[in-house]
């Protein structure tokens, strides 16, 4: 029998009606045994989400030695959901409970991972599924990444003898039995690896958005849905910005072939978004999937004569950047040139001064020269490699918006094309990329 695996995000969890909604979907398909949840998200515009909540909570534990007043507001949330939804049991007490723990353990991780524990034991005892709680089958290494042969198995040894269960999303516990939390938006992570455990038909992920849009709504007026792109497009376009779900949440699903497919929560009839494993499955014909983008970065251009034979140039120079332990996100390299791209949020400007003395004293270059406030903007598609003038269509596009293109990078996978543009002139390119591909 198939199973699938729903994760529900904060919007959706946000009240009591929301919830209500939720059991429909899940009733409306027997195979959706497995559900993960988020902690409840905003109500409305400038609502606070719980999660952000438990930040305040911590942050009070340590400055006064309790978070009883910023609790309260914490418990007053669950006990609203909890009454509209006749919960039977004594939430107050696994509230107080709750807040016993979180004074006692003092972890700003076990406090923030409340929130989708709180929720899950909800929506669990209102959905009359079995509560599983990820603190005993989700682990985490020591240096934070996930133990996945253990997960798996635990996971699977839970859900071989229940019918129907609801997981919290967010957190699992290291070696050491301390509860520990993916980074923000990790329910997404939780989610897949139930679906990968459980060997899932597909990992429903429902959320607050009709599906993966084809670049940002808020550059482009209603933008085309994405009605199916592959795991390595939605890595692409998710590492570049385009949030819908957390970018390592492919990685669980990804080996496994499982597909995921986005739903709006608010309309469930919707088609939405899948995610096929590799472009075999995804429809003829279309050249661009979608377009996502960055602002700040910082291009280090290097030049010498000769670059290309001199053994070890590309090795002293990015040792150079390690020693400062920083990532370079792109490395476009001509014959006597290479560029060194950074996220500016990693460079101080000491940082960055160290580095070119480092690289002045390693590689003596001709030149060498940085160039601040670059946009990186991703043009992400299978269907590139295999249509004749797609870079010439984009490069028209951008030239014909007057956009000056600073440094250009063609991923060997022919999957995507990146240009770098001044950061002003981030959202007319990707406006400029997106009418040449998809039109009006
Ligand atoms: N509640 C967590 C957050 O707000 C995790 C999640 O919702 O995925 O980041």
């Amino acid at each position: 029998m198939a199973v699938k695996v729903c994760k529900f995000g904060g919007t959706s969890m946000a009240d009591a009606d929301i919830i209500k909604s939720v059991k429909n979907i899940i009733e409306s398909d027997g195979d959706r045994r497995f559900v993960v949840v988020s902690a409840p998200g905003k109500r409305y515009s400038g609502d606070k989400k719980i999660t952000d909540m438990l930040f305040g909570c911590h942050k009070e534990l340590i400055n006064s030695g309790n978070c009883t007043k910023s609790f309260s507001a914490v418990r007053a949330r669950f006990k609203d959901i909890a009454d509209r939804l006749e919960i039977k049991s004594d939430f107050n007490a696994v509230l107080d409970k709750t807040l016993c723990r979180i004074e006692k353990e003092k972890s700003e991780q076990f406090t923030v991972s409340r929130g989708e524990y709180l929720c899950a034991r909800l929506v669990a005892e209102y959905l009359e599924f079995e509560f599983i709680d990820t603190e005993k089958v989700v682990f985490f290494n020591d240096d934070g990444t996930l133990n996945g042969e253990k997960t798996y198995k635990a996971v699977a040894s839970v859900a071989n003898v229940v019918r129907r269960a609801v997981f919290p999303g967010f957190y699992g516990v290291d070696d050491n039995g301390k509860v520990r939390t993916f980074s923000r938006g990790g329910s997404d992570i939780s989610g897949a690896i139930v679906a990968r455990a459980v060997n899932a038909s597909v990992y429903e992920n429902w959320t607050d958005v009709p599906g993966f849009l084809a670049c940002d709504p808020h550059i482009v007026e209603s933008p085309k849905i994405i009605e199916a792109l592959s795991y390595k497009e939605l890595r692409e376009l998710s590492y570049m910005g385009a949030g819908v779900l957390h970018s390592e949440s492919i990685f669980p699903v990804r080996k496994a072939n499982i597909p995921i497919q986005i739903k709006n929560t608010f309309r469930p009839q919707d088609k939405g978004t899948t995610i096929v494993p590799t472009s075999r499955y995804l429809p003829a014909g279309s050249t661009v999937t979608g377009i996502a983008g960055k602002k700040n970065f910082t291009v280090i251009f290097i030049e010498k004569s000769l670059m290309n034979a001199e053994i070890g140039f590309v090795r002293k120079i990015l040792s150079v950047i390690e020693s400062e332990n920083i990532s370079v996100e792109h490395i476009p390299t001509g014959i006597d040139t290479v560029s060194l791209i950074i996220e500016n949020e990693h460079l101080t400007e000491l940082k960055l001064n160290r580095i070119l003395e480092g690289i002045k004293c390693e590689v003596e270059p001709d030149f060498i020269r940085v160039i601040e406030n670059i946009a990186l903007i991703a043009t992400v598609g299978h269907g590139m490699s295999s249509s004749v003038g797609t870079s010439a269509r984009l490069f028209n596009a951008i030239a014909n918006a007057d956009i000056n293109i600073k440094m250009i990078d063609q991923g060997s996978s022919e999957l995507n094309i990146v240009v770098g543009v001044k950061n002003e002139d981030y959202e007319r390119c990707i406006s400029a990329i997106y009418y040449e591909f998809f039109g009006n």
